[in-house]
Formats: structure tokens, sequence, C-alpha cells
């Protein structure tokens, strides 16, 4: 049996049996790991409280057949208490964590970057000094730029030309000039775009001077943008599979499956995302599943949909303020 260390942040947590979990934890060094905790549905447990959602923890595994199983815990940063009292920064921690969820499909493909923009996201969070909102959107904006989808905010999309430039879309992945510009763009104010860009960047005093309106655009738009790329990814997995040297991903991403269809519509972010929210963190012994948002998945597999839900519950969470 061989041991190893790592630290990371629990994003789910599934049943096993009668009184293990499977934890699902992005680490600093080897990305997404999952592993068995054995007991820790009973009182007695050692650590079980220590491996909900949004954990920041300090884990010894040892390397199992077929997974991992953790061994000790001790936590780094308690970040769920914070959280878990405060829906509006729940919901936001619980799109983040299904989004990091999501971006690192593979599991132990090192992933620090993400490790750190979660880390990062959930402190900030916790910390509660920021509007939970414009947390969960610059960590979407950078997860994307990490995961490739960076949308374009100064020059066009497609040809390159330097803005400003007033139409945006999210097929064609950010601003268009109004030579590259498509049918189906929306037009957001240039306070959008500036938000977007200064969340992305980290200019936080420039997107803290936004009003409720922009801030509630940044998040259409940032869902829209997250949504439409996530979908598109899981429907291009299986073609790329199968024809992985032939079509590499661009190429499946650069056609448009369903033009005119899809198009963001901004601030209009209703979804019965609350049911799913509710039965999320809960501590209780005998409380059933604690998966942050999402289905349960004894695969781990990516469940389309699950993620838009979320944001588009960030949004709904965000509009009830
Ligand atoms: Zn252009």
């Amino acid at each position: 049996m061989s041991l190893y260390r790592d630290t990371g942040v629990v994003l789910r947590v599934h049943k096993l049996g009668e009184a293990d979990r499977i934890i699902t934890l992005l680490t600093r060094r080897n990305g997404k790991v999952r592993a068995v905790a054995k007991g820790v549905r009973r009182t007695t447990s050692r650590f079980g409280a220590r491996l909900e959602p949004f954990g920041h923890v300090d884990v010894q595994f040892y390397t199992g057949r077929t997974l991992d199983v953790v061994t000790q815990v001790q936590t780094v940063d308690a970040f769920a208490l914070p959280i878990v009292g405060d829906y509006q920064a729940y919901t936001a921690a619980a799109a983040i964590v299904e989004t990091a969820d999501r971006l690192a499909a593979e599991e132990e493909e090192p992933a620090l970057k993400l490790y750190l923009l979660v880390v990062g996201a959930l402190r900030a969070l916790a910390g509660g000094q920021r509007d939970p909102s414009l947390v969960l959107d610059a960590f979407l904006l950078r997860a994307m730029a990490f995961a490739g989808w960076e949308p374009a905010l100064t020059e066009c999309a497609r040809c390159g030309e330097r803005g400003p430039h007033a139409a945006f879309n999210v097929q064609a992945g950010g601003l268009l000039c109004p030579r590259c510009r498509i049918p189906g763009s929306v037009h957001p104010a240039p306070e959008v775009l500036a938000v977007m860009a200064a969340l992305l960047h980290g200019d936080w005093p420039l997107a803290e001077d936004s009003s409720h309106t922009v801030r509630r655009d940044v998040s259409g738009l940032v869902a829209a943008h997250l949504q439409w790329h996530l979908e598109r990814r899981l429907r291009s997995l299986p073609f790329v599979e199968r024809r992985a040297r032939e079509a590499p991903l661009t190429a499946a991403l650069g056609s448009d499956p369903h033009p005119d269809g899809g198009e963001p519509d901004i601030g209009d972010v209703d979804s019965d995302v609350d049911s799913d929210v509710d039965s999320g963190v809960d501590s209780g012994e005998d409380a059933g599943d604690t998966d942050a948002g999402g289905e349960p998945s004894a695969t781990g597999g990516a469940t389309p949909g699950t993620a838009a839900t979320s944001v588009d519950g960030h949004g709904t969470g965000q509009c009830a303020r």
C-alpha cells in the first residue's frame, strides 16, 4: 500500500453503503481525486465533518485498487461554515465547485490554476467582504480562461480587430466587429463589458463600483457563455473520442449545430434551482446525499445541464436580493 498527501477542496460528497462516503476533491498536485472516506457517516467519525463540500483540507490517502482511501484529514480553511450560513454565498459556492468539477474532467490530471481559483473564490465568499455574485462571475470568467474559453471583451472574436465593438455573441466567443457581426448578437452596455474585463483581471474597485443592473447583465452573459461552452464540450465529446486524430476539438467546436438558437436572454434567469440547492449541504448524519448541486453520479460523469442550472440559480439568488 502506498501513501500520499495532498491539499484539496471538497467538490462533492456521495453516500457509499451504510457508513462511507465517496469524496471528490480538487487537489493542488494531483488534480481531481475521488476517494473513499470510511465510516464518516457515523457520529463517532474523526473526520466526517471536515470532508463536507467547500472544505479546504490536507488529506492523506492510500492508493486503493479502484478508489484511493482517505486515512487522515486536517482542516486548512473551514470555508463551509460561513458559506453555508449565507444563502447567496452558498448558491455561488455550489456553482463554483460544480463548475470546477466539470472543468477538471480528467481525474489526476494536474489543474493547479483551477485549484487556486477555487480556493481564492471560496475564501472570498467565506470572508463575506465581496458581493457573492461578483465573486462567482470573476471565478467563472477566469475558469473559462483556464479552459481556453475566455470571452473576447475588447477585440473581435473572429478577426481580432481591436474594439470597442458593440455586438456580443456567445456562440462566436464574445465581441464581434461590424464586419463579422452575425444575427442573434446582443448589445450589452459598455459598462457591462468593462465590468467583465475588470472581473477577469482582478480590478475589484471598478467591478464593485457597478450598479445592480450592470451586475445582473454581467451574470447573464457569463452564465450564457459558460453554459454554451460546457454543453458544447459535452456534445462534442463522443465525436472527439471516436475521431480524435482526424477531428480535433477545435474543429468540432467550429461548426454551429444550432444557428439562431440558444441566444442568451440577459437578465431573464428564472429557474427551479432552489429545490436543487436546498438538498445540498447538510451536516446531519442521517441527511442523505450531500452533493453540492447536480445529480449524484456513481461514475463521476458530468450531467448535462446541471452546471447551467446552478449558474442560472446564482442569477436568481442575486436578483432576489
Ligand atoms: Zn471581426
